[in-house]
């Protein structure tokens, strides 16, 4: 896009402080329905479902974790099997042996530091193996405790077309999404353009015709 048309769109949306909040509102207003897709019960099984939803759906999660959870519910149980034997109860979500490695390693530190508990701050949560930033993002928001804004691929692509952000890495667009959005939106947010990044502002094609952010998005193709 030439960069005159850009400036032209920025210009013509205004500045984006000024539309963050009616973004939320109109956002809100039309995914009423927005939050997590995992199904968990406890915070451990938030967390485990958490970790197992890199590289694949939510939705093949929650076929794995529906057996998984009836076997495994306290951090122990994860221990008392062999390493080879959690490998196969989730071996359908991929990136297997990684995975099992890292939820056991996960579980044996929330037994030795935190009393079996899952950890609230995203600086405890980020030391459990093969718990990264995005994860414990996730995890935090859903315990009620937002500490940043969970960045993905919808949240990247979002931003960057409603002019939120100008920049590509997550660590970057999420500080500039923490600058932006008001606190106590910190949680809800991300759910709120990743479900709009799935059902309207596609990757390939957004429909920005049935858009409801038509008139303050600088990408809007209409
Ligand atoms: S107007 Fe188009 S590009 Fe902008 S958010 Fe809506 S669908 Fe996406």
């Amino acid at each position: 896009m030439p960069r005159s048309f850009v400036r032209e769109a920025r210009k013509r949306v205004g500045p984006k402080r000024e539309r963050i909040g009616p973004i939320i509102e109109r956002l809100q207003a039309e995914h009423a329905d927005a939050g997590i897709a995992l199904r968990f019960r406890t915070d451990v099984e938030l967390l485990v479902s958490v970790m197992l939803s890199a590289q694949t759906t939510d939705v093949n999660v929650n076929r794995v974790t529906a057996t998984l959870f009836e076997k495994y519910h306290r951090p122990e149980d994860y221990l008392a099997v062999p390493q080879e034997e959690l490998e196969r109860d989730i071996y359908a979500t991929g990136f297997f042996r990684q995975k099992a490695k890292a939820i056991r390693g996960t579980m044996a530190m929330l037994l030795e530091e935190y009393g079996g508990q899952v950890p609230r701050r995203l600086d405890e949560l980020v030391r459990l193996p093969g718990v990264a930033r995005k994860t414990a993002n996730v995890v935090a928001a859903e315990l009620g405790e937002p500490q940043g804004v969970v960045v993905d691929t919808h949240v990247r692509r979002l931003s960057q077309r409603l002019g939120l952000t100008r920049h590509d890495d997550p660590v970057k667009i999420e500080r500039d999404l923490q600058r932006l959005v008001p606190r106590e939106h910190w949680g809800i947010f991300p759910h709120l353009l990743i479900w709009h990044g799935r059902r309207v502002c596609l990757a390939r094609a957004p429909r920005c015709a049935d858009c409801v952010l038509l008139e303050l998005c600088p990408s809007s193709r209409v």
